[in-house]
């Protein structure tokens, strides 16, 4: 079954006609293996933090960073909320991957501030069922960061909470700001 959807013609990169955007990945990856070489480490980031973000796609986190192939864990989801999922992750990754610093980043414009939990009955009017989990929208994207440093901080899961600092991205300038926790 395909379900990729065909690019559309003219966008960046055009690839030949037939091609879906799955297509052209599967082939990016097939030039990045040819040049690859097995760096030889193992699972634990070498520098013993994980990162949270929103799946923005202008938020290039290895970049905006410095971050090298092996540093980090990446935890990406809508808002770089911190849910339930997100502590399964940073258990797994402080508890068995060695990890003991926390940076949490959300960022200005983000596809969150537009929604509100209204979203979760739009879809229960449209399919019949409402959905489980929240849509941790938010208006104040400070305050989101300090829910989210909250979360980790207060979860009982996690070894280390003493080292959580979380950031606004600015989409435009590419900086971030620190946010007080406070
Ligand atoms: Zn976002």
């Amino acid at each position: 079954m395909t379900t990729s959807a065909a690019v559309p013609t003219g966008s960046e990169g055009a690839i030949p006609a037939g091609d879906t955007v799955t297509d052209r990945l599967v082939e990016a990856n097939r030039l990045y293996a040819e040049a690859f070489t097995d760096p030889g480490m193992d699972a634990s980031p070498v520098l013993h933090v994980a990162v949270v973000a929103c799946m923005d796609a202008r938020l290039d986190l290895h970049q905006a960073l410095g971050l090298q192939l092996g540093d980090c864990h990446t935890i990406r989801n809508a808002g770089g909320v911190v849910t339930d999922d997100v502590i399964r992750s940073l258990t797994i990754s402080q508890r068995k991957l060695g990890t003991r610093s926390v940076v949490l980043i959300h960022h200005t414009g983000c596809g969150l501030e537009a929604l509100t939990e209204d979203f979760r009955t739009e879809l229960e009017m449209e399919v019949g069922q409402r959905p489980s989990w929240a849509v941790e929208s938010f208006h104040d994207v400070d305050q989101d960061v300090r829910q989210s440093m909250q979360r980790v901080r207060t979860s009982p899961f996690l070894l280390h909470t003493d080292d959580v600092r979380g950031f606004v991205f600015d989409v435009r300038t590419g900086l971030l700001r620190e946010v007080d926790p406070a």
